[in-house]
């Protein structure tokens, strides 16, 4: 089989290399976001494909598409989803909620929400998502983690730490009691990467706010887990 995967996230690699294992010819495709991605097994290519045409056009190529791309990567799946190659969407499932988690259906509504809760959040919702935390968090003292270098201007009473997970539940404790956090603000990413976090700031009785997952595109199946995943292509992508 030829697939092409649209990737840029853990399930995508560890599928690439179960693919790869299995003998199909796999093309993995990264946005190019990232200064220095993590690079799958198989071929990788980098770059928006122009939009949805474009990338119609180029799955033609392929006899099975798997949308591997992050929870919150909305535009990527929506094009994905009007593809007409054999496709399927692979998304991990969300975070469960212990209880009392605070539920925000955006970043400008989790912005306020963290303004309204702390002094001092820390901000794990990424590099792009942090304009929106600019404005209602100006006085606040922040430490926002991002991958790479923010592309807005940030606050004085901002610290920005450049780092990458996954991370794990010691030092994350540390992160949130050196910062001396009060709420800590994440997407419903899910996954064990950068689950930690949410541990330690059970354990630290730190406010959480979470945005809830854009809805996945109208039509187009779903698995959660790689090896559902696979097993659809190795059954004929059908
Ligand atoms: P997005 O908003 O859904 O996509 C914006 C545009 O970026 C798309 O229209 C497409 O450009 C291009 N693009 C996105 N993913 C691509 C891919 N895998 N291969 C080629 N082009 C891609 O996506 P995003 O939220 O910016 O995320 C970008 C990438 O980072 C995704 O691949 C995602 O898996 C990864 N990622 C995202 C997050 C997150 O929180 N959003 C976190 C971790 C990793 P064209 O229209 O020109 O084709």
């Amino acid at each position: 089989m030829r697939v092409l995967i649209l990737g840029g996230t853990a399930e995508a690699r560890a599928l690439a290399a179960l693919l790869v294992a299995d003998g199909d010819e796999v093309v993995t495709s990264l946005a190019g976001r990232v200064a220095r991605p993590r690079l799958p097994e198989g071929e990788t290519r980098v770059g928006g494909f122009g939009g949805a045409a474009a990338l119609a056009a180029y799955a033609r190529d392929f006899d099975a598409v798997v949308d591997a791309t992050h929870p919150f990567a909305a535009t990527i799946s929506a094009n994905a989803a009007s593809i007409d190659v054999p496709m399927i969407r692979l998304a991990r499932p969300g975070w469960t909620d212990p209880g009392g988690w605070h539920w925000a259906d955006d970043h400008t509504e989790a912005a306020a929400e963290a303004a309204r809760l702390g002094e001092r959040p820390v901000l794990t919702t990424g590099r792009q998502a942090l304009g929106h935390f600019v404005g209602p968090l100006v006085r606040h003292t922040v430490l926002a983690r991002v991958v790479d270098p923010p592309d807005v201007e940030v606050p004085q009473t901002w610290r920005v730490l450049l780092d990458r997970g996954p991370y794990h539940l010691d030092g994350e404790r540390a992160l949130l009691a050196g910062h001396r956090a009060d709420v800590l603000v994440t997407k419903d990413s899910g996954g064990d990467h950068t689950r930690p976090k949410l541990d330690a700031a059970a354990e630290l009785g730190i406010a959480v706010v979470v945005v809830r997952r854009p809805a996945p595109p109208a039509g187009v199946s779903l698995v959660d887990d790689v090896d559902d995943a696979r097993r659809w292509v190795r059954g004929g992508a059908a």
